[in-house]
Formats: structure tokens, C-alpha cells, sequence
């Protein structure tokens, strides 16, 4: 399949979704490239996508370098804290905070405010990188005097299971953690927006009130 066939058709699904959902606005759809060449990824950007996810640093420059300067660029991978340096000012949106050490070197690293979004590990499985959601508050609170860090939103990746239901009440965890960070009004941790749903999952993620899905296999997939 051709990445604008997947994409009409995802889009088209999450158009059905948000319409009877009450988070009524629909996400940014951002395409996964990190299993496939920048052959796809053009083939991608060619196709109307502008938001591309990466999840490590050599994939990341190779995508930064081959797609034109307009196209939106998300790390979404872990990331060790002594490569912050070599990638953190070409990163449009940084999707995987889970520490306060790395919030520490990137804010010493950046020459600039970058968005991130918190990992959380709702699910509390310990293969899965992410602070829990009982945590979240308390970590924001620590990070509010680093200035080049903002905290646009919250992230989680839900586990690999059939059970969408399961799946659903992640996800609304997670969305009611953000809801209850923003009647804080934090400036630096404004928390409007939710990173969730991926190939799997994503329906369930727009239901939920994503405005971020991460789609790789089913979008750029071959
Ligand atoms: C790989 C990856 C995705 C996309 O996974 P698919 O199942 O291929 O859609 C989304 N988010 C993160 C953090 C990833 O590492």
C-alpha cells in the first residue's frame, strides 16, 4: 500500500472517531519512519504528512537531513543522557522525558525552550520506561526552575494486548492527569496536549482525546 492510501484511510477513521467522541479535535498524525528508509519517509512527506517520529539518534539525523526544512521532527525513543548534547537543538518536540537527570542535562544542553512531553508508565509494567502516574506531579514541581524545558503534555505507551479496554482505561488515566495538571496553570508545564495510540491502539487513543497519535507500521509500513 501506497503511505496515502494508509493515510486516507487513517484519516478518515479518525475523522468517524472524534466526531462522536467528545474530544471532538482531531489529532496530529505523526508517521513513525524508524523502521523504514528515507525513500518512505519522502514518500511520506510527499503524501501531506508533516510530523515525523524518530526513536534514535542515527535515524533521527538521517530523517532531519533528507526531508525538507518545513517537516516537524518528534523524538520519541528513550534517550541517554550523554547524547542529549548531540541531538536535543534539532529536536522539534522531545517525547520521552523520564527522569530528572535528563531533564537536568537538557536544560544545561538546549539553547532554547524545548517542548517535551512526560513518559508515563500507566500501566506500571517494569519493562516500561516512563515515571508513574502518581509521580507526575511531584516531578513537574522539581523541573519548574529549568527554563529551557516546557512541559507541553503528557506521553504513555500502552502494552501490547487484545484487551482494548484495558488499553481504554490507560489511556483515560492519563488523560485525567493531564486535565488535572492544567487547572494548575503551570507556565512552564502548560500540559494541553496527550501523546497516546500507536498502530494498535490509536482508535482508542482519538476516542480518549489524543491529540497526538504515533502510527508506524499501519501509516509508513511496507
Ligand atoms: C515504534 C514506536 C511507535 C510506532 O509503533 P507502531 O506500532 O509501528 O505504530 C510509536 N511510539 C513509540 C514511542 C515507538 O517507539
Amino acid at each position: 500500500m501506497s503511505v496515502k492510501q494508509n493515510l486516507d484511510k487513517i484519516n478518515l477513521e479518525i475523522h468517524d472517531i472524534s466526531k462522536k467522541s467528545i474530544h471532538s479535535a482531531q489529532p496530529h498524525v505523526i508517521a513513525v519512519t524508524k523502521y523504514v528508509t528515507i525513500e518512505r519517509a519522502r514518500e511520506a512527506y510527499e503524501a501531506g504528512i508533516r510530523h515525523f517520529g524518530e526513536s534514535r539518534l542515527e535515524g533521527f539525523k538521517k530523517k532531519k537531513e533528507a526531508l525538507p526544512s518545513d517537516a516537524t521532527l518528534h523524538f520519541i525513543g528513550s534517550l541517554q543522557s550523554r547524547k542529549v548534547k548531540d541531538v536535543i537543538n534539532d529536536v522539534d518536540y522531545f517525547h520521552a522525558l523520564d527522569r530528572l537527570s535528563l531533564a537536568k542535562e537538557i536544560n544545561k544542553r538546549a539553547n532554547h525552550v524545548i517542548p517535551c512531553f512526560l513518559q508515563v508508565n500507566v500501566s506500571g509494567e517494569e519493562s516500561k520506561h516512563g515515571i508513574a502516574l502518581e509521580e507526575v506531579t511531584e516531578f513537574i514541581n522539581k523541573i519548574k526552575d529549568y527554563e529551557n524545558i516546557q512541559i507541553i503534555g503528557l506521553m504513555t505507551m500502552a502494552p501490547f494486548t487484545d484487551d482494548g479496554s484495558y488499553i481504554q482505561t490507560l489511556f483515560r488515566d492519563l488523560r485525567h492527569k493531564s486535565d488535572e495538571i492544567q487547572q494548575f496553570n503551570l507556565e512552564h508545564a502548560p500540559c494541553t496536549e496527550l501523546s497516546m495510540g500507536m498502530s494498535n491502539d490509536y482508535q482508542i487513543a482519538v476516542e480518549e482525546g489524543a491529540t497526538f497519535v504515533r502510527i508506524g507500521t499501519k501509516l509508513v509500513g511496507e
